[in-house]
């Protein structure tokens, strides 16, 4: 796993594309873009795994529902697109802080996985 770059954003001690946030939620742009559409949900604050979203009451579906609305700004509404969360190492997290991506703009394949 890589740096917890993502607390680093919001801390302001780095950069990033920020297309919204409140005061739970940031959206940044993915530094490495898989479609033409690739935005980061992140929380605020710093939460590693979903298990430690469990007493965040309804923050997950918060960020799932901003997840969404994010997809209906850039356009992906009629489209679709897609969510995914990697956890932990075999699922490819590379960023030790809770985030959803979410991927459109193009049509994505059935595989989810290579
Ligand atoms: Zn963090």
């Amino acid at each position: 796993m890589i740096d917890d770059v993502f607390c680093k954003i919001i801390s302001g001690e780095l950069s990033a594309e920020v297309v919204y946030k409140d005061d739970d939620l940031w959206v940044i742009e993915d530094i490495h873009p898989q479609a033409p559409v690739h935005l980061l949900i992140i929380p605020a604050k710093h939460f590693l795994k979903i298990e430690d979203l469990k007493k965040e009451d309804g923050l997950l579906g918060r960020a799932l529902l901003l997840a969404d609305k994010m997809a209906h700004d850039h356009g992906l509404g009629d489209k679709g697109y897609r969510l995914i969360i990697n956890e932990g190492e075999d699922g490819g997290k590379l960023v030790p802080h809770f985030h959803i991506h979410l991927l459109g703009g193009k049509r994505l394949g059935p595989k989810i996985v290579e």
